[in-house]
This record gives C-alpha cells, sequence and structure tokens, in this order.
C-alpha cells in the first residue's frame, strides 16, 4: 500500500510560545494527537546569574494551570520569585494604595518569572507526552480551510510537509499570521506609549515587593528577581512612557539612563544601576472580533494584547488555553467534532467577556493616569486613598488581580486553573 503523503493530526497549535504549549499540555493525556509548530528553536544554556528581560508576573491561577500540567516545579528549580506586596502611587499627587498577601490570609500575591523559565518548562514537559509532536523550528507557508470536511484544516510548512487537521489553534502572538490568513478582522488601537524594559540593581532590597508608579507619560514598574548567584538585589523594570521619551532612553549611555531612572523612581529602592541591555515593545490594544470560525480557534495574543500595567497579558491567555482544552474534551466526550462550531463558540463565550473587561479596565487606567486635568488628578488621588482603606473593596481587586475571581461565565474558575487536582 502506497504511503499517504499527508499527516494527519486531529489538532495543530501554530505558536509553541507560553500559551500555545500550554494548551497541548492541557491535552496532554488525552486520545487527540496534536502538532505544536513553533518557528524559532529556543536556545535553553544561559549563562549562570544571567537574566531574561522579559519577565511575567503570574497570577495564582496561572501557577495552578502550570502545576496542573506539570510545569511549575521545572519552573522552580529555575527560578520563581514569590512577591507578598504591592505598592502603586501616583506621581503626581499623595494617592497611594498598598495590598499585601496576608489580607487575604495568602502567602504571596503572585510569582515573577522570566519568559525563557516559563518557556522552556512548558515545551520540555511537551516531549513528555507520546500524542504531541513539537515541530521546531518550523513554519507554514500555506493554510487551507474547507468547512465541508471534517479534516478541514490543511497545511503546507516551508519544507514542504502537508499536515491536516480537524481543528486548527492559532497562538502564534500578536502578529498572528493565522489570523491573517484567514482573514479575522482586529479592533485596535495604538496606546502611543512603548514599554522600555530591562534589569536593574538597588542599594536597598525590593522586600519582595512590586513598586509601580503612574506618571503623567505613563506607569513604571519595578518587580522582584530572586537570585541565587549574586549579592545584590535584582529588580525587573517595564517602563511604558511616550514613543520619543523611550527612544531617549534607549539612545542613552548607561550613566544617562541610571540618572534618568533614578530622577523618575526616586529613591524609595536606593541606588539604581542598570545590569542588562535595554528593550522596546510598543504598545497597542488589540481584540480579534471573532475567536473562532469552523475548524479554527485563536487564543493568547493572537486573540488580544493589553497594556502591561497590571501584567495581566499572559494570564489571560493561559486562561484561554485550559478553557479551549475544557471544551474540546467536553466535545470528545460527547463525541462531537472538535472542530465544529458549537464546541468552538461555548469556548469564546466563556473567554470573551472576561478579556474584554480586562482590556477595558486597563485601558481606562492608562487613560485615568495620563490624564494631568486638574480636576481628574484629584480624583484618582482621592480614589486611590480610599480604595486603599476601604477592606472589602481592596480584598475584592487583589483577587481579581491574582486571578481567583471573575473569569467569564459564572465567574468559574476552569478546572485546571484551581489548586492542584
Ligand atoms: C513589556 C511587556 C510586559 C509584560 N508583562 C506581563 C506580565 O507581567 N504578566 C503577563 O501576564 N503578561 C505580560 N505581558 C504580556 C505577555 O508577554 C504576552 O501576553 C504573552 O507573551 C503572550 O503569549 P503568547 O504565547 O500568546 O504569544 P507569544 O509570547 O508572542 O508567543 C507566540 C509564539 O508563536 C511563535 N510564532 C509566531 N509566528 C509563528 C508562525 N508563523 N509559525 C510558528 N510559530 C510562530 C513565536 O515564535 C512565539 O514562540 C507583557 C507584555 C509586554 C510587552
Amino acid at each position: 500500500m502506497q504511503k499517504s503523503a499527508v499527516q494527519h493530526y486531529d489538532l495543530i497549535i501554530i505558536g509553541g510560545g507560553m500559551v500555545g504549549a500550554t494548551l497541548a499540555c492541557a491535552l496532554g493525556d488525552s486520545a487527540l494527537k496534536i502538532a505544536v509548530i513553533e518557528a524559532h528553536q529556543a536556545d535553553y544554556n544561559w549563562p549562570d546569574g544571567s537574566h531574561d528581560i522579559r519577565v511575567s508576573a503570574l497570577t495564582h491561577a496561572s501557577q495552578h494551570i502550570f502545576e496542573n500540567i506539570g510545569a511549575w516545579q521545572s519552573m522552580q528549580k529555575d527560578g520563581v520569585c514569590a512577591y507578598d506586596q504591592m505598592h502603586v502611587w501616583d506621581a503626581s499627587g499623595h494617592g497611594e494604595i498598598h495590598f499585601n498577601s496576608i489580607d487575604i490570609g495568602q502567602m504571596n500575591l503572585g510569582h515573577i518569572v522570566e519568559n525563557r523559565i516559563i518557556q522552556k518548562a512548558v515545551q520540555t514537559r511537551l516531549a513528555d507526552f507520546d500524542n504531541i509532536d513539537l515541530l521546531m523550528p518550523l513554519k507554514v507557508a500555506d493554510l487551507q480551510i474547507n468547512t465541508q470536511q471534517k479534516a478541514g484544516v490543511q497545511l503546507t510548512t516551508e519544507d514542504g510537509q502537508v499536515l491536516s487537521a480537524d481543528l486548527l489553534v492559532g497562538a502564534d502572538g500578536a502578529n498572528s499570521w493565522v489570523r491573517q490568513q484567514v482573514g479575522i478582522s482586529l479592533s485596535t488601537w495604538a496606546y502611543r506609549q512603548t514599554a522600555v524594559v530591562c534589569n536593574v540593581t538597588t542599594s536597598e532590597p525590593h522586600q519582595n515587593a512590586c513598586w509601580q508608579q503612574f506618571m503623567p507619560e505613563g506607569p513604571l514598574a519595578f518587580l522582584p528577581l530572586c537570585d541565587d548567584f549574586s549579592a545584590e538585589t535584582i529588580s525587573s523594570i517595564v517602563w511604558s512612557t511616550s514613543e520619543d521619551k523611550a527612544q531617549a532612553l534607549l539612545n542613552m549611555n548607561e550613566q544617562q539612563f541610571n540618572q534618568e531612572l533614578q530622577l523618575a523612581f526616586g529613591s524609595t529602592l536606593g541606588r539604581i544601576k542598570l545590569k542588562s541591555e535595554r528593550g522596546a515593545f510598543p504598545l497597542r490594544l488589540r481584540h480579534a472580533n471573532q475567536y473562532v470560525q469552523e475548524h479554527l480557534a485563536l487564543i493568547g495574543d493572537a486573540a488580544h494584547t493589553v497594556h502591561p500595567l497590571a501584567g495581566q497579558g499572559v494570564n489571560l491567555g493561559l486562561l484561554d488555553a485550559v478553557v479551549l482544552a475544557e471544551e474540546i474534551q467536553r466535545a470528545l466526550q460527547q463525541h462531537r467534532a472538535i472542530g465544529g462550531i458549537l464546541a468552538l463558540r461555548r469556548f469564546e463565550r466563556r473567554r470573551k467577556a472576561d478579556n474584554i473587561a480586562m482590556l477595558a479596565a486597563m485601558d481606562g487606567f492608562k487613560r485615568l493616569f495620563s490624564n494631568d486635568i486638574t480636576p481628574l488628578k484629584v480624583l484618582r488621588n482621592a480614589g486611590l486613598g480610599l480604595a486603599d482603606k476601604i477592606q472589602p473593596l481592596k480584598q475584592m481587586m487583589i483577587k481579581r488581580a491574582m486571578g481567583l475571581a471573575g473569569t467569564g461565565i459564572n465567574d468559574d474558575l476552569p478546572k485546571l486553573a484551581r489548586p492542584e487536582l
């Protein structure tokens, strides 16, 4: 018998980043045959004592997801940094709010983890599952979707392989190739800010706290990193500012940058010194007008991007991944097609409202704090001060930020986002 030239999978995920690889792991013990196609070959041999300049503040919900898919232990080995306090203040006033994990009876508010550590843990975990092929590095050259067939997706890779699938998931990031190929439109606008990111040392300890100061051009955040190899206190900074100012910050020499950062942040953490290269990310709100079509779903940044001021982007994406995994499992149990629009619409309904609420909240915060109109300044300072004093409101805000409340219909957390199963 002649061997078929077409390799069939039940599910193909394009993008093996934090979100795409998590979806595959969440289905790692299922009967599905899965391929993850990732364009870039990652290098996991980083020198001791070095740090990625990209980090993520992970909520408790995200930690539970990683525990449940078996990736958290390896992240702990490589380094996660628990933070138990968060200080937020308005640089142009007196308003401030302080969150402490003790207020809600928790050990911490979340963890700061380098993106390369998360990526390594989830991609390495994929290798433990016989039903998953990680095809890396590989890119797809052509995509066809035929809604009349069960195996309705056909892909041709750049090296000439032909793959088919019942369901294709686009987890290929903000500029999603998949989203563009299938013609799903975006609601989008530029925040007119760029985030400058780098790592710094401070002469005073970070106290395992996140520090965020709002300035008219954008927020400046210090996120604690834990380092067993260094006696220095290291923090990752995300400095969202105007496009011109960001360019200027990138062009400055090290000494000028240190001075500018010190001037902006003040002496709260003592003397600040640059410890890494600097990176820049133009910030844009994006929301895909549809997350699904017959045979297709978008998750993570392919479906939505949000201002990093509350560190929610990947946390939302991970919830997309596990809710989609739940809906795929439900379709399988009910003997329905996993690429059928019914199963996919349930996923979209469960995630869209939650994602839009977070996008709108972050956009509102950004506008409120970027505004120099005096009544607004007075109002936000009074608002921060008041929120700091009203315990139930504060507790609700903490729980939302930790991912322990407000996740779509029925306010119900997906199973994989709950404490270890
Ligand atoms: C400055 C900054 C700070 C942030 N801080 C936080 C934070 O503290 N907490 C938080 O939750 N979120 C944060 N975010 C958001 C977070 O980084 C993103 O939401 C997250 O990276 C999205 O993950 P993803 O897997 O969906 O996409 P990506 O991380 O973009 O991964 C997409 C993957 O797809 C691959 N790919 C792309 N195109 C193709 C293709 N054609 N074929 C095959 N593979 C492809 C890429 O190589 C990549 O591996 C921050 C964002 C920024 C810009």
